[in-house]
């Protein structure tokens, strides 16, 4: 097939760790490559952020990136560039010409209306062009944890479900979303399930591990923003603490890069602040930014890795640690239900709850046996479940699916749509 990914602000070439450059830079990266891999023609649509980008990148074989411009080539906050989406529908549309693709695959809510609109525009052969969406994210589970905070536009709260409504197959990657979909009003049968993967090669568990000192080492992983709970790990190092364990340190990875970059990100400070207030200061490490290629050594030299976070649409992170013979403790939230098996490959603590967090902790670290069998499960279960590979034919199922659908609506006799 020749497969149109388009990724507004989510640019599979972009460095990660930052506010907005996290699981789905990853996630459409590998999806990409794994799809090319099978034989399919990829190319990916991101806005174009900075006036020095080329206009194509070839990403590898079968895989190319091109940059579109919509809005200012600046970046620009996720959350402001809807009245740009009209603008690159029309780049994607105008690359494909009169050769549209075989199907567009939107990921997050506003490349979805940019994927209906591209479509409806760029039917040059006479054949609809069949739209697939994941959402990566869903609003209404944002605003239902973030409340006032939530930052997106009004209008995701209506057109973020007539998104749903509209594409000819939506892509669940977890079951906590299958049901967060349904509530939107999002027929089931249209909902298919492929998860994200994880790259199996580059995060295992032989190879180089980070030097450490003698204190047990837990570490967080992710884009520091407030939902994803690092609060709650240094909260629960406090609670260690008071429980007699106080030889532990908290990696804290991601955030802006470099010394500088971590002084002025205001997640950064609101941490360091915190972690002086509660008396473990001499615990927590703000690494900020660390790139993909230096993160399994990163993962190897820790004991557990904690994601807490308040909700999570899937949570690459923990595969990562799993993948690295890691175990990980785990908020029993989102697509950490479907990927943390409680007791073993991890586990499971319920959300908002430092007490609980650190109880977790403090069984693992002073069950180092149990802690190595929950790693060497983990890595056993994402090589079952979880490769890059696996991921890319479920999404091809999905892909067939949704050909089949416009397929249908279509006359038989005129090729027409009915
Ligand atoms: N990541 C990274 N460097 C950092 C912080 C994060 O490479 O400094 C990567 C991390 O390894 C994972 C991704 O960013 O691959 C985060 O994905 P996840 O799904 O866990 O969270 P999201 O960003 O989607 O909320």
């Amino acid at each position: 097939m020749r497969i149109s990914m388009i990724s507004e602000h989510a640019s599979p070439l972009a460095a990660l760790g930052g506010v907005d450059a996290g699981g789905q830079n990853v996630h459409v990266a590998a999806l990409s490559a794994a799809l090319a891999a099978r034989g399919h023609r990829v190319t990916v649509y991101t806005r174009r952020d900075s006036p020095d980008l080329p206009a194509r990148v070839a990403a590898g074989e079968r895989f190319e990136v091109v940059h579109v411009d919509a809005g200012p080539p600046t970046q620009v906050p996720k959350d402001s560039l809807l009245p740009y989406m009209a603008q690159l529908a029309r780049g994607v549309a105008a690359d494909w010409g009169q050769e549209p693709p075989d199907l567009v695959h939107g990921h997050f809510w506003m490349s979805g209306l940019a994927s209906l609109e591209a479509a409806r525009a760029g039917t040059g052969s006479g054949y609809p062009v069949p739209v697939v969406q994941t959402f990566h994210a869903l609003g209404s589970v944002k605003r239902r944890h973030q409340g006032a905070q939530d930052t997106s536009p009004a209008e995701r709260s209506w057109l973020e479900p007539a998104v749903g409504r509209t594409a000819d197959r939506i892509i669940a990657t977890c079951s906590d979303e299958v049901f967060e979909l349904k509530a939107l009003g999002v027929p089931g049968t249209k909902i298919s399930v492929a998860p994200c993967g994880v790259n199996l090669e580059l995060f295992t568990p032989e190879g180089p591990a980070e030097r450490r000192t003698r204190r047990h080492r837990i570490a967080t992983v992710g884009r520091l923003v407030p939902r994803k709970g690092v609060d709650l790990a240094i909260r629960a190092l406090r609670e260690l603490k008071d429980g007699g364990l106080d030889d532990v340190e908290l990696l804290v990875v991601g955030g802006s890069s470099g010394p500088d970059g971590l002084a002025v990100d205001p997640e950064a400070r609101r941490l360091t602040a915190l972690a002086a207030e509660l008396g473990v200061a001499d615990q927590v490490v703000l690494r900020g930014q660390v790139p993909q290629a230096q993160m399994p050594a990163l993962l190897r030299g820790v004991d557990a890795v904690v994601c807490a976070p308040w909700y999570e649409p899937f949570g690459i992170v923990p595969l990562e640690a799993m993948a690295c013979g890691v175990p990980v403790v785990a908020a029993a939230v989102g697509g950490l239900i479907d990927t943390v098996v409680h007791g073993k490959t991890g586990l499971h603590v319920p959300p908002q709850d430092p007490a609980a967090l650190a109880g977790a902790l403090a069984e693992l670290l002073a069950r180092p046996e149990l802690a190595r069998q929950l790693g060497r499960a983990g890595r056993r279960r994402v090589c079952a479940r979880y490769s890059w590979e696996r991921v890319a034919a479920e999404t091809e199922k999905a892909y067939q699916l949704a050909r089949a659908a416009v397929d249908a609506a279509l006359d038989p006799v005129e090729g027409q749509a009915l």
